[in-house]
């Protein structure tokens, strides 16, 4: 770290709040897959902000739509109509194969809104009994960190001293279909689940798992509600990684890539049977669906219903992968994934997880630890071929230098 840089992390440390614990770099620019410090080194960036940069930093299509709405306006709020929430929310739907979307913000607001419409869809439709929703979870899932997220969450980390918690939900092990299926009684109204687990480690269930689901859940009255917020928006080599297995949920959630780096886009999809629950007044959001927030969002859903930037995926993920088992045995114990998304186990007794992403650091290479000793790589999809060999090759070195 030069001076420069610890004067910068000095700065923020002094005055952010302490909740994350960053590589001691200071990016200033973004091109493509690649960031620039503000010495000027340049990194392959192989976290891309946790895969809300799926389509590259300054990707000039969404930096195009973007600049375009800023121009024009920005902020209505959802008490007036504006031009850009129709074309958005329709092509987002289409791109679902879906009716409906309920525009947020961030990942975590995108998920609350799922249990709150699964919850109203629960004791209007379904006719559960009143306050007795029930919502089964996976154990190890992530999916935010608002109180009533993180009151099903089983991290513990996530967890201290935020109590009281949130009751209504029950947590079953994840990829074991039997085992949610004898969770599930008369007061159950959804089951909600990571396709992949991301923040666990790039956790992929078995084969059959998703399908079973689907199958449990539809025989149950029960809805299915994906969070593709990490897994969806071509990240696994598909538009949603449901589709790697020919699942279709009854709600999606996304964020992240969907606001294309550029604003925080999140959105819950689904049918107008479960969607249409929502009533005037039951819910909203002074940014959700703003038209700045939609001209980039269209954006991004055009980029994708070409079904390029999941094709690219697909076939750098193979790629990506081949290179990574390849390191099983020299210090890698295991790596599992999906397109362009690998979550890869170090051997513990050699280094952590965050050792390893500071050497690479020191490499020209960003990535980023879950737990423990596991690291992941999700570039931006846009990443070359070369540089993706290219970081595969640094981490090689990093291991033979532990
Ligand atoms: N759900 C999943 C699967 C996630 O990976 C994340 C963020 O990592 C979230 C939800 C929360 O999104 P946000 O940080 O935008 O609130």
């Amino acid at each position: 770290t030069t001076p420069r840089q610890a004067a910068a992390i000095e700065l923020e440390e002094e005055h952010a709040a302490h909740n994350y614990h960053p590589l001691p770099v200071v990016v200033a620019s973004g091109d493509g897959a690649w960031v620039t410090d503000i010495d000027g080194r340049r990194y392959l960036d192989c976290l891309a902000a946790y895969s809300a940069v799926n389509f590259g930093h300054s990707n000039p299509l969404l930096l195009d739509a973007a600049r375009a709405q800023l121009g024009r306006i920005t902020l209505t709020s959802r008490a007036f109509h504006n031009d850009q929430l129709g074309p958005f929310v329709t092509e987002l739907a289409a791109l679902a194969r879906k009716d409906m979307v309920l525009p947020m913000n961030t990942g975590a607001e995108a998920v609350e809104s799922g249990i709150k419409v699964a919850r109203a869809w629960g004791y209007r439709v379904k006719g559960v009994a009143p306050d007795a929703a029930n919502i089964i979870v996976m154990a190890g899932n992530f999916h935010g960190r608002t109180t009533t997220i993180i009151s099903f969450s089983d991290d513990e980390d996530a967890r201290a001293d935020f109590g009281p918690f949130t009751p209504g939900f029950c947590t079953v092990p994840y990829g074991d279909a039997a085992a949610l299926e004898a969770a599930i009684d008369e007061n159950t109204v959804a089951v909600l689940l990571e396709p992949i687990q991301g923040e666990a480690g790039i956790i992929v269930p078995p084969a059959g798992y998703l399908p079973a689901v689907r199958e449990i859940t539809a025989r149950h009255d029960v809805l299915f509600i994906a969070d593709e917020i990490q897994s969806g928006l071509g990240r696994t080599g598909a538009t949603f990684a449901c589709d790697l297995v020919g699942v279709v949920p009854d709600l999606y959630l996304l964020g992240k890539a969907l606001g294309g780096g550029i604003v925080p886009v999140s959105a819950v999809v689904g049918n107008r049977d479960v969607l249409g629950v929502l009533e005037p007044g039951q819910h909203g959001s002074t940014f959700g669906g703003n038209p700045l927030a939609a001209a980039v969002g269209l954006a991004v859903v055009r980029l994708l219903a070409t079904g390029e930037m999941q094709e690219r995926a697909a076939l750098l993920g193979d790629r990506l992968q081949a290179g990574l088992s390849e390191l099983i045995g020299h210090g890698v114990v295991a790596v599992r994934g999906a397109g362009l998304w690998a979550g890869i186990d170090i051997d513990p007794e050699l280094a952590s997880g965050r050792a390893v992403c500071e050497a690479l650091m020191e490499r020209g290479v960003l990535a980023k630890d879950t737990h423990g000793s596991t690291i992941r790589l999700a570039p931006p999809i846009v990443v070359s071929g070369d540089d993706l060999d290219w970081a595969v090759e640094q981490l090689r070195a990093v291991l033979e230098e532990l």
